[in-house]
C-alpha cells in the first residue's frame, strides 16, 4: 500500500510539472490491479514441469505451497524476488503432503522465514521422519521405487499450525482461499482452493509422462505412488463439486476440470471391486 501512496504522490508531482497524465493513470491502474490480484506462480523445482511448488501472492503477502526437494531455498527465493518480495513477505508455508519432493526443504524454509508452517494432523508421522507407505500406481512407480530416491530421509519438520479440521481459511494470511483435507495420495494430503476456482492439489493427480510433466501435460494420470486410489477419487470429486476449475499439480499440470473428471472416472473404473 505504501508503494501505491508513493506512486500517487509521484503522479501529482508529474502533473504539476506537465507530465503525461494519461500514461501515468494507466501505470497507476495497472499497479493497483497488481496489488489486488491474486497470483499463482509455479516454482519449477525440476525442469519441464516434472516437479513444482507454488507461490500464491496478493500485494505484499505470499503463501508458499510446498518446498521441493532438499536445498531448494534458492529457487523459492528467486520466485519471491520475481514478485518483488522476500522471505519477510511470506505469511504461511503450507505442505500439501510430506513426501521428500514436497517437504524436503520445509525445515530450512521454516528457519529462513518467520512464517508458520502448516500441515495436516494425519501427515505428522511423515513430517517427523516415518517412512512413507509407497504404493506404486503403475510400472514407472515400481521402477522409481527401486531407485530409493523417494524413500531417502529428509530433515524432519515440526508444523507450527496443525490442521485438524476439514477446512482452513487463508484470509488471515492475505489470500482468499480455503485449505481442504483431500486424502488419498497420503492420509494427510491437503489442497488449496482459491475463491476463483483455481486449485493447488499437490499429488492428488499428475499429468504428462514418467514422473509427470515433460510431454502430454493435458493428459491426466496418477502420480508414481498413491496410497488409496478411491479416496483420491472422493477428494477430487469434492474439489470439482465446490467449483475447482483449474488444477495446479506437483508433477505436470495444470489440468482442466474436464480432464480431472476423466481421471476420476478411470480410477473408479479400475479400482471399484466387481461383485
Ligand atoms: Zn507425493
Ligand atoms: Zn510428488
Amino acid at each position: 500500500m505504501l508503494h501505491l501512496v508513493l506512486r500517487l504522490q509521484k503522479s501529482a508531482q508529474l502533473r504539476a510539472s506537465g507530465g503525461d497524465v494519461i500514461t501515468d493513470c494507466i501505470l497507476i491502474l495497472s499497479e493497483t490491479r497488481a496489488m489486488t490480484q491474486t497470483f499463482v506462480d509455479t516454482i519449477p523445482m525440476l525442469p519441464f514441469g516434472m516437479l513444482n511448488a507454488f507461490l500464491i501472492s496478493r500485494g505484499d503477502r505470499a503463501v508458499l505451497v510446498d518446498t521441493g526437494l532438499p536445498n531448494s531455498e534458492p529457487k523459492i527465493e528467486k520466485a519471491l524476488n520475481a514478485r518483488r518480495l522476500d522471505w519477510s513477505n511470506l505469511t504461511l508455508i503450507l505442505l500439501t503432503h510430506a513426501h521428500i519432493d514436497h517437504a524436503g526443504s520445509a525445515a530450512r524454509v521454516q528457519m529462513r522465514s518467520a512464517a508458520p508452517l502448516l500441515a495436516h494432523h494425519d501427515e505428522l508421522p511423515y513430517c517427523q521422519g516415518e517412512p512413507p507407505r509407497l504404493r506404486p500406481s503403475g510400472p514407472f512407480g515400481r521402477v522409481f521405487y527401486r531407485t530409493g530416491a523417494i524413500q531417502r530421509p529428509f530433515e524432519a519438520v515440526t508444523p507450527d499450525v496443525i490442521m485438524t479440521t476439514d477446512g482452513f481459511d487463508l484470509s488471515e494470511f492475505g489470500i482468499a482461499a480455503q485449505v481442504l483435507h483431500t486424502p488419498g495420495h497420503t492420509p494427510g494430503s491437503v489442497s488449496v482452493l482459491l475463491e476463483d476456482g483455481r486449485v493447488i492439489a499437490g499429488d492428488l493427480a499428475a499429468s504428462g509422462i514418467l514422473l509427470g510433466g515433460i510431454a502430454c501435460r493435458a493428459r491426466p494420470k496418477s502420480p508414481p505412488f498413491e496410497e488409496e486410489p478411491l479416496h483420491v477419487v472422493a477428494s477430487l470429486q469434492r474439489l470439482l463439486s465446490v467449483g475447482g476449475r483449474a488444477f495446479f499439480l506437483g508433477h505436470g499440470g495444470p489440468l482442466s476440470a474436464k480432464a480431472v473428471q476423466r481421471h476420476c472416472d478411470a480410477l473408479r473404473h479400475r479400482f471399484t471391486p466387481r461383485v
